[in-house]
């Protein structure tokens, strides 16, 4: 029969390789396992946090997908038999076959990395680092706080997904209190010393937000990393010893490639290492790990990325299973943040194999970034950008 392609997780990584798959070879059985029935990006969930975006314009089925011809399975994988080559999954009773496997499962949060936080916990103080659920209880509790109210937001230790994206967020929270609850408040306690695009987000912040934001970075006294929270009393604590008891508290913790990866022996600690010219994993053969769960340095953990990893994944395949040459690929990023509206800034580049270090990995090119002072034309472009890309990649994925 035809080859069998078995592809993990329905978002940009998975979707994107399943559909390269089918129009460079229909005569692949590609199946696409994702438990969730519709998918809510969390590229342009802060746009929706912000007042700009609905939640169903951000949210997708997987019909689109199915109408491709690709064999859409709803369900989640738990476990992987990499020399019997099966997927088992939670609900099928027979494990699928594959010839090549990919493995797509984005993040999953490390939750014993902030004492108090938990699943649970993340229903009142929500991390809405995972689209979907998570994206509208922040939303219901920012338009439940009270004006007055104090907010506080955490921002992760590297390497994690999307480099601006707490910074978008606080700007976009930031200007919906600023136009519904100017009284409120938002204090950002972040892990790091630096972070993406700080210029401009900087700027932005002064610019506009001047009197509700307070960012907080990591500095050489104090450690703004929040160690522990607790879900009842609304205290949020962070390793210097500040606490602070917010009305609303948005953690954000550490991260970690989607659990299914290290249960199958894909990871290297937290994240899987894979060869840069193809994305296939070092740790056993025939599978390739793509997206957010995949050790892509110095690419950033970006849908942009993800679906740039997906051109060359299925390529790759499609040249393996037929026994073509399989040249190594070449890839590109751009990551925008809304700051305010009708402003957005970009940062991006190529990338190509290399090493560092002895170590594989992306080597950047071509890099450009938004200036602070760029002009409000150039911004508002850089804005219109943004939503064209959005618009064509949530149409190559689910459309
Ligand atoms: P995901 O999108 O997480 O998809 C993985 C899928 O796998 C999920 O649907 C999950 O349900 C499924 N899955 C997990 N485990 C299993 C299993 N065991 N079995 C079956 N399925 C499983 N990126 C940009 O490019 N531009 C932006 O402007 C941008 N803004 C962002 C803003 C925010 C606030 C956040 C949080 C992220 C943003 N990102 C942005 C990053 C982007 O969302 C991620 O990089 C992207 O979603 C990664 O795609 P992925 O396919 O690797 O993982």
């Amino acid at each position: 029969g035809p080859a069998k392609v078995v592809i993990i997780g329905g978002g940009p990584g998975g979707a994107a390789v399943a559909n390269r798959l089918r129009t460079a070879d229909p005569g692949l059985a590609v199946t696409l396992v994702e438990p969730k029935e519709k998918y809510t990006t969390c590229f342009y969930s802060n746009l929706y946090l912000g007042g700009f975006r609905s939640f169903r314009s951000i949210t997708f089925d997987y019909e689109g997908v199915k109408k491709r011809g690709i064999n859409v399975v709803t369900d989640t994988a738990t476990a992987i038999d990499t020399t019997a080559k099966t997927v088992t999954l939670a609900h099928g009773s027979v494990p699928l076959g594959y010839d090549r496997l990919v493995v797509a499962p984005g993040i999953d949060l490390k939750f014993d990395s902030i004492e108090g936080y938990s699943p649970e916990a993340a229903k009142i103080m929500p991390h809405a680092w995972q689209g979907g659920e998570q994206t509208w209880i922040l939303k219901e509790k920012l338009l439940a706080l009270q004006d007055g109210g104090l907010v506080v937001m955490s921002s992760p230790p590297n390497p994690y997904r999307c480099p601006p994206g707490p910074y978008e967020r606080a700007c976009m929270i930031a200007h919906f209190l600023k136009t519904t609850k100017p009284k409120a408040k938002l204090i950002l306690f972040d892990a790091k010393k630096t972070f993406s695009k700080q210029a401009v987000f900087e700027e932005a912040f002064e610019e506009y937000y001047k009197d509700i934001i307070e960012i907080n970075l990591t500095n050489e006294i104090d450690d703004y990393s929040v160690v522990k929270v607790n879900a009842q009393t609304g205290e949020v604590t962070t390793k210097s010893g500040r606490t602070e008891r917010a009305a609303l508290a948005n953690i954000v913790p550490a991260q970690k490639a989607g659990s299914i990866a290290a249960k199958a022996g894909l990871t290297d600690g937290d994240w899987c290492p894979v060869n840069p010219q193809n994305f296939t994993s070092t740790k056993t053969k025939d599978v390739y790990v793509l997206g957010d769960a995949a050790i892509a340095a110095d690419m950033p953990k970006s849908a942009y990325s993800a679906v740039s990893q997906a051109g060359v994944v299925a390529a790759d395949i499609v040249a393996d299973l037929s026994g073509k040459p399989r040249p190594p690929g070449r890839y590109r990023n751009t990551c925008w943040s809304m700051v305010a509206p009708g402003n957005s800034a970009k940062i991006g580049g190529d990338y190509s194999p290399g090493e560092k270090n002895g170590k594989p990995f992306l080597q950047g090119k071509n890099e450009f970034i938004s200036k602070p002072d760029d002009s409000p034309a150039v911004r508002q472009e850089t804005n219109q950008e943004s939503r064209d890309w959005y618009q064509t990649i949530v149409a190559d994925l689910f459309g």
